[in-house]
């Protein structure tokens, strides 16, 4: 209702955020921890944060996250968090026994200037660190980028804290894809695997944050990439980011410790974008693609040619993450559909947001990305010049329901419904269950809207 109150058309904004288009920085570097093996994330801060970034979590993802807290007092807001950390140190692993703790900053440790590389440092010397295992950190100031940040910095933190060159070359392709589901990471290693190819992959959040229900509650679930995986992932042959602006910094923290040749793709969504992920993933590898994935491919290509009457010439407007919105944007151009806005709340960074939606769309599209890119502005948007489905998260439900305009679910976070972390969106398979889901949308309409004697029993 208060939504109705938004007026239409942009207002002129310097300093000021009207529900954020993005969440905080931690979120991701602690969704990204989960992708190691028998990891407990640490959230350096307050407990109010750490209750923040867990619920987020078990939320969108429907299975209880664990991580740990600093647990900051008015004291360790003063003076620094310091004594709070290495106790919790001694208590984690003592009671929780994880092999690595995987420590991300908070807003306000990092306003003190906490230095974790010190604080970790002075942990091994007074021996709070017992022998085997690991403290890994990222720096994650959430008044800087958005959870997509926080992912690619801990990304980047398993690089810098693990990854080792032997100067023997393992033969295998490390793929480090940007925050997507656990069901996207499981699409993509079934494309490696189906192509024959070795590879490395991490952070892998598959099994982790979508394991199976078995009647057995494990504190650290059976997926995750091993740490030896990753100490191993600078020997690969070549690195692949998968989604610049979340894995792009990992990858080259690969090629400048390790040497290893680095490459970046789109994460592979829609065809456009698998296809030249899986023509990468040949190229390097020196493999042909199988018939089975051809056929995948084939399937793909044979509904979207059968129902384009459905996605042709209808508008779009997407709300989201670069990584996920580049690819989204060229599927809609492959589906015949107008793209009207694009928007997102993470800075794009080096990430060329703008440039590569115009060479697709032209002038006629609107893009915005930045802090200051908000919901407010989205609706804004999409008011002034209604789209016939918006793309996005959860938060646009509001001005859906308001403005009558389908919803397709996509990103990060999803509250109200269930399955992205089992259903995948990457790769031809998942391009398949984004495209029927589109379709649906689209046909459910045709028969809510249509006159008693326009509906069609085959459509
Ligand atoms: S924005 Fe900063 S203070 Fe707020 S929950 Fe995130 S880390 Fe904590």
């Amino acid at each position: 209702m208060l939504l109705r109150h938004t007026p239409t058309g942009l207002s002129e904004r310097k300093a000021l955020t009207i529900n954020p288009a993005k969440t905080c920085q931690p979120i991701g570097a602690m969704y990204a921890a989960l992708g190691l093996r028998n990891c407990m994330p640490h959230s350096h801060g307050s407990q109010g944060c750490c209750a923040y970034h867990r619920s987020s979590l078990t939320r969108h993802y429907n299975d209880p996250i664990m991580s740990t807290t600093s647990s900051f007092s008015e004291g360790s807001s003063v003076f620094g968090g310091q004594a709070n950390i290495l106790e919790s140190f001694t208590n984690i692993f003592s009671l929780y026994n994880p092999d690595i703790i995987a420590v991300n900053t908070t807003c306000l440790s990092e306003v003190i200037g906490d230095d974790l590389v010190q604080i970790i440092k002075k942990a091994a010397e007074d021996k709070k660190i017992p022998e085997g295992k690991t403290v890994i950190h990222a720096n994650t100031p959430s008044f800087k980028g958005s959870h997509v940040t926080g992912y690619a910095n801990m990304a980047a933190a398993m690089v810098k804290y693990f990854a080792k060159n032997t100067g023997k070359c393992n033969g295998k392709i490390t793929l480090i894809p940007s925050f997507i589901e656990p069901s996207d990471m499981s699409e993509m290693k079934h494309i490696a695997s189906e192509m024959g190819i070795k590879y490395i992959m991490y952070p892998d959040t598959s099994g982790v944050v979508n394991g199976p229900m078995d009647g057995h509650f494990r504190m650290y679930p059976k997926g995750g990439c091993p740490k030896e995986s990753v100490v191993a992932s600078g020997d690969s042959k070549a690195a692949i980011a998968i989604g610049r602006f979340g894995a792009m910094s990992a990858t080259r923290l690969l090629d400048t410790q390790c040497k290893v040749p680095v490459h970046a793709v789109d994460l592979p969504i829609g065809i456009t974008a698998t296809d030249i992920f899986v023509d990468m993933l040949r190229k390097i590898a020196g493999v042909s693609v199988p018939e089975s994935i051809r056929l995948e491919r084939g399937q793909l290509v044979d509904v979207l040619c059968d129902m384009c009457q459905y996605t042709y010439g209808k508008k779009v407007s997407l709300l989201g993450d670069p990584d996920i919105l580049l690819p989204m944007v060229q599927f809609c151009k492959d589906a015949g559909m107008e793209v009207l806005h694009v928007l997102t709340g993470t800075p794009p960074g080096k990430v060329k947001l703008e440039e590569r939606i115009r060479e697709l769309y032209g002038d006629k599209v609107i893009v915005k990305a930045g802090l200051l890119c908000d919901m407010f502005m989205f609706q804004q948007l999409v008011q002034e010049n209604k789209p016939d489905l918006i793309m996005g998260n959860t938060y646009c439900k509001y001005m859906c329901r308001d403005l009558d305009i389908p919803l397709l679910r996509i990103g990060f976070p999803i509250y109200d419904r269930i399955g992205q972390s089992y259903v995948p969106m990457v790769g031809y398979r998942g391009g398949m269950h984004l495209l029927l889901k589109i379709l649906n949308i689209f046909m459910d309409r045709q028969d809510r809207d249509a006159e008693e004697e326009n509906v069609e029993l085959i459509m």
